[in-house]
């Protein structure tokens, strides 16, 4: 165990692990709410917010001429969303031999890249590195300008890569997925699609049918805000950070000089993974900047720096397979494996915190009985100790003021939040036009027409930044994140599937739900890097579809008729109950790592602490299908390949 020398925010300085734990429990009793989750609210729930639903990036102009959907319309294959899963679900699909007229995407926005495409606040970056993170560099043998790379950045490989597979005809933008039920007798998806107007309005849905449906609908999709007293009052300017407002601050993504804040009060609630790289960007125009801070983030340094592209070639791109081996040697060194491998490739914040693997599992550490189960958590708070008090000590190091440095420290395991990295928001503390307001754990008490009152001391703002995160992607299952209904074979309804007790086969399909999949995290690989999970669930897919292919081959469609002989493709691909169910249980059985973050800060990540102090065996029960799988991303990938070898489909049926 690391020693523990900082010093705590009230009190003496923990001395033990045991002083520790008890200051990691005050700071989490101080947080935990009774009402939970139902502390937010959906942005566009709030009529002043409603606006925000609208895609503030599609150029209006061009609402006419963006190919779109019609009624009676049908498609091989749709998927839904034009983000990276998206994009890279679709080339492992043509790599298995389907065709790119085959391919169908639909998107509420304008142009792909998913999170990338609406995230575009000042100072936004991937804390991934950026040759692990982005997808099919080798494919198209982009070399990344830093070793993070910038949203703008992000966003223009999505479009790289659709470019590259011809892709970018095949979208239906600002359309919106309504509904999809299974037709039994046709073998088809029957899809209900809303377009999107100019106006903000929406046309009646029309109906179009797929072979196949495909559920890329991303992870952290709807802006959430906290019910605040006054929320609705507040008179300036104010918007959410997942829908930036260049117009209020100025500036542009690629040029975020932010000069309408120049002379302004702005104030910016929360300090999570967004906030943090919102800040510094903020500090540099603002005439005063109020950081409203209920819980501080870790925040470890970042150490970006631009790729010289001949030491990327010699270095990092090896040769094939480069940047799934080196994805493999990161996750290695994040889930703590034992032995790990000689040279740490990606060497940062992440491959340095090998308590992350509380939340993606190992196969070093797999506790069976009880007894060793209490040991194990032991063991994972222990080695986080040394790494959360480094993260501490840098806020010493870095910020003047110790009144302010005190209040940025993180008094809880670093897996219990996303761990932070950044080279420059500590230090925007020390600009004198900066203010930190923490709110000891209780968040803003008010917001008034003119500001923010904090244990009962008003603070005047111009402009009201909302950095206060996204619904929970842990909670909801694929279509239920993006609130689309999902209705399988006899009515089954996936979302409540879902909700009842998860079940998967491999984390990307279920029974009932014939020619549907997704991508990973829940029942599958989990990873911080959240492409590499993306391609394993698209390599799975490809390879199950694949199958179907090679045992049918494709037709031509015929013009009318009904039934299969309108598709080139004419098979079905299900995982069956059986299968589906001893995968839950193998799920079930590694899922003791759920237990690691009992009493960790309430966020997103534990349901804001309704997660917590659950006893009622069911309840328990289902909480542990909701799991990645335990043992890691390395043993996840070994159970796909053996399976894939072994060539009987256990647990799927692929029917003619
Ligand atoms: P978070 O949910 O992490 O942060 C929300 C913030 O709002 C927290 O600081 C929260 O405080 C605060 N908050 C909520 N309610 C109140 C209140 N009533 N008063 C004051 N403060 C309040 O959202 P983010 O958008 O920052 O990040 C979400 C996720 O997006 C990350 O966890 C990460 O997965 C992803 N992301 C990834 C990035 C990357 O580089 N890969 C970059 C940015 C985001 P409290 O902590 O106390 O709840």
């Amino acid at each position: 165990m690391g020693s523990v020398t900082e010093n705590g925010v009230n009190g003496a300085a923990p001395t033990s692990f045991v002083e520790l734990s008890e200051k990691y429990k005050s700071e989490h009793d101080k947080r935990l709410r009774s009402d939970g989750l139902s502390q937010f609210t959906d942005l566009y729930s709030i009529p002043k917010f409603r606006r925000f639903k609208q895609d503030p990036w599609a150029d209006r102009s061009t609402y006419d001429t963006l190919p779109r959907a019609f009624d009676g319309d049908r498609r091989e294959i749709l998927i839904m969303g034009t983000g990276i899963a998206a994009l890279v679900f679709a080339v492992r699909l043509l790599e298995a031999g389907f065709k790119r007229e085959d391919l169908q995407f639909i998107d509420v926005s304008a142009g792909f890249g998913g999170t990338w495409y609406w995230n575009r606040y000042p100072g936004l970056m991937c804390d991934v590195e950026s040759y692990i993170y982005m997808p099919l560099l080798e494919e198209t043998g982009y070399i990344p300008k830093h070793k993070y790379a910038s949203g703008t950045e992000l966003r223009e490989h999505a479009e790289r890569i659709a470019e590259k597979y011809d892709l970018t005809e095949q979208a239906w933008y600002r359309t919106r997925m309504v509904d999809s039920v299974w037709d039994d007798t046709a073998k088809e998806w029957v899809v209900r699609l809303a377009e999107q107007l100019s106006d903000g309005n929406e046309r009646e849905p029309i109906t179009v049918r797929s072979r196949f449906v495909i559920l890329t609908t991303g992870l952290m999709l709807i802006p959430q805000v906290p019910q605040i007293k006054g929320i609705q009052t507040f008179a300036g300017d104010c918007f959410h950070a997942a829908r930036w407002d260049y117009q209020v601050t100025g500036g542009s993504q690629q040029d975020p000089s932010l000069v309408n804040l120049k002379g302004k009060k702005v104030g910016i609630i929360g300090t999570g993974a967004s906030s943090i790289q919102i800040v510094p960007e903020l500090a540099k125009w603002a005439d005063k900047l109020y950081v409203f801070q209920r819980t501080p983030s870790a925040v470890d340094r970042r150490d970006n720096r631009p790729t010289d592209a001949e030491w990327f070639k010699k270095e990092v791109s090896t040769g094939p397979g480069w940047q799934e081996k080196r994805s493999q040697n990161f996750y290695s060194f994040v889930s703590n494996a034992s032995p790990k491998p000689e040279v740490n490739l990606v060497n940062d914040g992440w491959t340095t915190m090998p308590s992350y693997s509380a939340l993606i599992g190992n196969t070093a550490h797999n506790p069976t009985t009880p007894e060793e189960i209490g040991k194990y958590y032991q063991y994972i708070k222990e080695l986080d100790v040394e790494r959360q008090s480094r993260v501490r000590d840098r806020v010493d190091v870095i910020i003047k003021d110790p009144a302010t440095a005190a209040k940025l420290k993180p008094w809880y395991s670093g897996f219990c939040k996303r761990p932070c990295f950044h080279d420059d928001y500590l230090d925007s503390f020390n600009k004198p036009n900066v203010q930190l307001v923490d709110t000891d754990g209780k968040g803003i008490d008010e917001i008034t027409e003119k500001g923010l009152v904090v244990q009962g001391q008003h603070y005047d703002v111009d402009v009201l930044i909302l950095g206060t995160g996204y619904k929970s992607p842990f909670l909801f299952s694929p279509p239920g994140r993006v609130g689309v209904q999902i209705l399988g074979r006899n009515g089954a309804d996936l979302d409540k599937k879902w909700t009842n007790a998860v079940t998967t086969l491999h984390g990307v399909m279920s029974h009932d739900f014939p020619n549907m999949f997704w991508p990973g995290f829940i029942q599958a690989g989990g990873n911080p890097n959240y492409t590499y999970t993306i391609n394993q669930g698209a390599l799975q897919v490809a390879h199950l579809m694949g199958s179907g292919l090679k045992k049918t081959g494709s037709t031509t469609p015929a013009s009318s008729g009904s039934g299969s002989s309108l598709y080139k493709y004419n098979f079905t691909v299900e995982a069956t109950a059986e299968g589906e169910e001893n995968w839950s249980m193998a799920v079930v059985s590694h899922a003791h790592m759920l237990g690691a973050s009992s009493g960790c800060t309430p966020s997103y990540m534990n349901a804001e602490g309704e997660l917590e102090g659950v006893s009622d065996p069911a309840k328990l029960a289902k909480m542990a299908r909701s799991a990645p799988w335990g043992r890691g991303q390395a043993d996840f990938d070994r159970v796909l390949d053996e399976w894939r070898a072994k060539g009987d489909f256990e647990g799927v049926e692929i029917k003619t």
